[in-house]
């Protein structure tokens, strides 16, 4: 079979490695789509210090089983799933304190961009029958999204700016409106994100061309947003939050930054505020939920150009140039 292995910066290269054979609990999955992700950009720059190479990157993706191991019950030969990545080691402090998501001995088994992955049953989800490929390999921004929502104190009422309409502020928006905000005011420069923002419910805001802060005004009676929700991750964003949370707010840091990127903040902003910085840190426990969210959330419009398995380096450059939206590899 044919995998794109990470081998260092700006080196992945497309190889024949041999199909796993699956062993008692796993089961062969044979790639539809894999999507491309920020975190993938990253990780070809060498930014993403989690990953070392070589490895076959690609975390967002589905397929259909092609083979199982003997003790595998939960799903069958032809069964259509989303594969969640990442598997605690069950044995660390934080495995035994029900957190596996900050588990220290965390295992990645080879990812996504590549016509196999071997997995174990568990990290498999069968899909909605009538679900296409495409739309289910975003389960994995959807169950980052619902990890947001399990930190939030949300309430029925609220008004949120969610700063950035890529596919997690687009997915962000939909899941908020669902789940009782009033208004999401969503800003973005590039202007058919905003579009695309708009078509599923935010009032939409050009921060380079309009003053935010006055339109955020006007939205909340002067009080600003309960709810400011980074879904780019740069510096400057988490700065401009902080200025227009409402008194008592929250800033989340939704997406993934740069790790060398620093934000300048006065603390007395916070304390005079009393505002709270959360963030969130992979998925726990959201992905079964985010599969049965797919059916429910318009995501046809986030789907972008498709490349086949042997452009994967090509799909990650055109995500980092901000081309498309969700862009898939189809193996
Ligand atoms: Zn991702
Ligand atoms: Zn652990």
């Amino acid at each position: 079979m044919k995998a794109a292995m990470w081998r260092g910066v700006e080196e992945l290269h497309i190889e024949e490695v041999p199909v796993p054979t699956p062993g008692p609990l796993d089961v062969l999955v044979k790639v539809a789509a894999c999507g491309v992700c920020g975190t993938d950009v990253h990780i070809l720059e060498g930014k993403f210090p989690i990953f070392t190479p070589p490895r076959v990157i690609g975390h967002e993706y589905v397929g259909s089983v092609a083979a199982a191991g003997k003790d595998v019950t939960k799903v069958k030969v032809g069964d259509r799933v989303a594969v969640e990545q990442g598997l605690p080691c069950d044995r660390c402090y934080f495995c035994r304190d029900g957190r596996e998501h900050l588990c220290t001995g965390r295992y990645a088994h080879p990812g996504g961009f590549a016509d196999y992955t071997c997995v174990l049953e568990r990290m498999c989800h069968k899909l909605p029958d009538g679900l296409s490929f495409e739309i289910a390999a975003l389960a994995e921004p959807v169950a980052c999204v619902l990890r947001v929502m399990d930190l939030t104190q949300v309430r029925s009422g609220d008004i949120a700016l969610v700063q950035g309409g890529g596919t997690i502020g687009l997915i962000m928006t939909q899941v908020l409106l669902h789940g009782g905000i009033t208004k999401v005011i969503l800003s973005e420069p590039v202007p058919h994100r905003r579009a695309l923002a708009k078509a599923v419910g935010a009032i939409v805001v050009d921060p380079k061309t309009e003053d935010l802060a006055a339109i955020l005004k006007k939205e909340t009676d002067g009080l600003g947003p309960e709810y400011v929700f980074d879904c780019v991750g740069h510096p400057s964003l988490l700065e401009e939050g902080i200025e227009l949370v409402q008194k008592g707010g929250t800033v989340f840091v939704v997406g993934v930054a740069d790790p060398a990127g620093v934000a300048s903040i006065r603390p007395y902003r916070l304390f005079e505020k009393e505002i709270r910085i959360k963030t969130s840190y992979m998925r726990p426990y959201t992905f079964a939920r985010a599969v049965r969210w797919l059916p429910h959330l318009n995501l046809r419009p986030l789907l972008g150009v498709e490349y086949p398995l042997a452009e994967t380096k090509a799909a990650i450059h055109a995500l980092r140039q901000s081309k498309g939206l969700k862009i898939l590899v189809k193996p």
